[in-house]
């Protein structure tokens, strides 16, 4: 289950992994795309762990709503609304409940797949943050309990299978097949979530 501390936790060793990635995502993003991914997550979660450092929390609802509305109003870029609509989902979906169990974080995470689908307008495929959220939204679905090690195994995976796609979605598309060979920005970042989250479920 996560309790509310895991859930801070989490957010806080999801910032301490994109700070130490931050020239990887940058590098990433140089590639396919503009060359501010690093930076725009960087500042989004550094922003998004003060907060929540700087507060008390009785729910974890609370904590992943502030997490949502930060990364929305810091981040930026095309992944600042999306990352935000995913933890303004996860948010919702755990509402009153405390510690999260199992079930109920699973259909929290369908629901973030779901909100970053619509507000994307994108698919599995499409090599976008998409396909790292929904091998997760896949994985929960098949496994009854947390397994901390297929959450990063299934992340880390997913992730990698970017490469080989070709981006049809945000600002890679232009590159078209040049895109191919490349690994998604926004999935990396995504992988560092979910490799934070592996650490912190208890
Ligand atoms: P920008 O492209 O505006 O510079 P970022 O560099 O911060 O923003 O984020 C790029 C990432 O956002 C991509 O790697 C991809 O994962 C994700 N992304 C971009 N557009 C979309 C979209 N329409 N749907 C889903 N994800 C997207
Ligand atoms: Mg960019
Ligand atoms: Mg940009």
């Amino acid at each position: 289950a996560l309790t509310v501390q895991n859930i801070v936790d989490w957010i806080v060793k999801a910032n301490e992994k994109i700070q130490a990635n931050k020239d990887y995502l940058t590098a990433l993003d140089q590639a396919i795309g503009d060359g501010d991914h690093g930076i725009n997550m960087s500042r989004g979660f550094q922003e998004t762990a003060e907060k929540i450092r700087g507060e008390t929390y009785t729910s974890g609802a609370d904590v992943l709503q502030d997490t949502a509305k930060t990364l929305m109003s810091k981040v930026g870029g095309a992944s600042g609304p999306l990352f935000g609509t995913a933890f303004l989902k996860l948010s919702a979906a755990i509402k009153g409940i405390d510690p999260v169990d199992y079930d109920t974080f699973t259909g929290a995470i369908e629901d973030a797949v779901n909100g970053i689908k619509q507000r994307g307008k994108a698919a599995e495929g499409d090599k976008t943050l998409v396909d790292v959220w929904s091998k997760m939204a896949d994985l929960f679905n098949c496994e009854s309990d947390f397994r901390a090690d297929r959450i990063a195994e299934e992340a880390k995976s997913a992730m990698e299978q970017t490469k080989s796609m070709m981006a049809t979605k945000g600002r890679a598309a232009y590159f078209k097949d040049g895109s191919i060979g490349h690994i998604d920005p926004g999935s990396a970042s995504s992988l560092y979530i979910f490799e934070a989250l592996s650490e912190v479920i208890e």
